[in-house]
This record gives C-alpha cells, sequence and structure tokens, in this order.
C-alpha cells in the first residue's frame, strides 16, 4: 500500500436500537484507546447517530451514516438530508450499498446524485461497488464494476473526490461468510484503481482508499490487507460485536 491511511469501517445496518448502540460504542472506545495511524468509522442506524455521536466525540472513532437522500430539506417523508447528517456528527456516509440497491431501489443514477449530495455538505462518501453471483458466474465481473464505478462518479473532478473512498463489496460474499480470497479481491481493487487512473489520472488513483467487504472477519482481515491494492475493510456482521471488530482494527498493522 502507498501513502493510504487505512480505513476499518463497521456498518451496524438494521441492529441496535440507542441504548444497544450506546452501549457498544462506549465499549469500542475503551478498547480502541491508543488506537493511531488508521482511521476507524461506524455506521450506526439513524435513530443512535447523535447519541453515538457523543459518546465517541473524543476518541479515534469517526462516525458514518448508512445512506442520505440528496436533497437539502422538503417533502420527502421518511427521507434524511446531508445537513441532518452533518448535524449529528456524521463525517462519512455510506452510499449505493448492495442492500440498498436490492431492497430501496438505489441505482447508479440515485448513487451519483447521493455522492454529490455528500461532497456539497463536505461528508466523505463511501461508494459501494460489486457483483452479484450470477454475475461473476457469467464472467459479468468486470463490465458490472466498470459501470456501477463510472456512472457514480460520472460529472465529477479530479478535485472533488479527493476524500472519496471506494469500497468493493461482492454481493455473493455479503453476510454469507464466504469471502473472495485475497487473490479474487487484488484483482478487482487492482482493475477499480486503474479504472479510476483512466478517468482521473494517477495522482486520484494512488490516493483514493479501496475498501474490501464481504465477511470481514478476524480470521481474514490480515491475509486480505496484506494485498497492495486493499486499503482498509467495509465490515459488517463482525462490526456489532466490540470485541470482535476492535480485533479486526488492531489487526490492520500500519
Ligand atoms: C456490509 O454490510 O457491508 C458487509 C460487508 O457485511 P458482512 O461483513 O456481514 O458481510
Amino acid at each position: 500500500m502507498e501513502n493510504r491511511t487505512p480505513l476499518i469501517a463497521g456498518n451496524w445496518k438494521m441492529f441496535k436500537t440507542i441504548s444497544e448502540a450506546v452501549e457498544t460504542s462506549e465499549q469500542l472506545v475503551k478498547l480502541l484507546a491508543g488506537t493511531s495511524g488508521k482511521d476507524v468509522m461506524i455506521a450506526p442506524p439513524f435513530t443512535a447517530l447523535s447519541s453515538v455521536s457523543d459518546i465517541i466525540r473524543e476518541s479515534c472513532i469517526s462516525l458514518g451514516a448508512q445512506n442520505l437522500f440528496w436533497e437539502k430539506d422538503g417533502a420527502y417523508t421518511g427521507e434524511i438530508s446531508p445537513a441532518m447528517l452533518v448535524s449529528a456528527g456524521c463525517k462519512y456516509v455510506i452510499i449505493g450499498h448492495s442492500e440498498r440497491r436490492q431492497y430501496f431501489g438505489d441505482n447508479d443514477d440515485t448513487v451519483n446524485k447521493k455522492i454529490r449530495a455528500a461532497l456539497g455538505f463536505g461528508l466523505i462518501p463511501i461508494l459501494c461497488v460489486g457483483e452479484s453471483e450470477k454475475e461473476r458466474e457469467s464472467d459479468y465481473t468486470f463490465s458490472v464494476l466498470d459501470k456501477q464505478l463510472k456512472k457514480g462518479l460520472e460529472g465529477f473532478s479530479l478535485d472533488d473526490l479527493e476524500t472519496t473512498v471506494i469500497a468493493y463489496e461482492p454481493v455473493w460474499a455479503i453476510g454469507t461468510g464466504k469471502t473472495a480470497t485475497k487473490e479474487q479481491a487484488q484483482e478487482v481493487h487492482l482493475f477499480l484503481r486503474s479504472l479510476i487512473e483512466k478517468e482521473f489520472g494517477d495522482r486520484l488513483s494512488s490516493s483514493i482508499r479501496i475498501l474490501y467487504g464481504g465477511s470481514v472477519n478476524p480470521g481474514n482481515i490480515s491475509e486480505l490487507m496484506a494485498m497492495p491494492d486493499i486499503d482498509g475493510a467495509l465490515v459488517g456482521g463482525a462490526s456489532l460485536n466490540p470485541d470482535t471488530f476492535s480485533k479486526i482494527v488492531n489487526l490492520v498493522n500500519i
């Protein structure tokens, strides 16, 4: 890995009430005290953002959201704006997670709008891309990723994307216990980095962080992180338990 600070991000999905989220984040603050040289983010559900923000404020852990809506405000019942996330203490926002694409109609166009909205409010977007099992088996992995990345980042300049993070999350590896092998993940990360180089130049391609996500756990993080183009992890299930998540963070060598 070049000079890229590793990022270990926890996606809590639709788990944890406010009191559970508070308890987990209090434990994480203790377990991760003294962490340096790597970035850590947790993304609780919207309802717990503000409470968790108060707990992690002085720690090495940053706050992220799992989604946003692109409008500034308005009659959009049930949606959350970028300004609301900023006011709740968020620094990051996950965009285009495969569960959003699968169940809630997110697509490359809405993902693009969400990234623009996030950047407009100073949030760091984590753009998720990944192929399904069927697409991998039919040899469509690279064409699917090409489209998701190009469309997701369409219309942005090099400077716009300076902070943006990409997460490669093969859909077949999310929550399934199946992990891409380190070679499969590296192959895709290199492909994504080369695509970024073609579209935006080598300054961005060498600085942009590309995370791997899909059943990451303490047993596989080290070998994934040893690959030259893997700059961190987006962790779902294993981020819910503070002991397990802190183990993953601690196993990331800098
Ligand atoms: C995720 O939700 O982004 C994810 C990768 O989930 P899991 O780690 O449970 O596969």
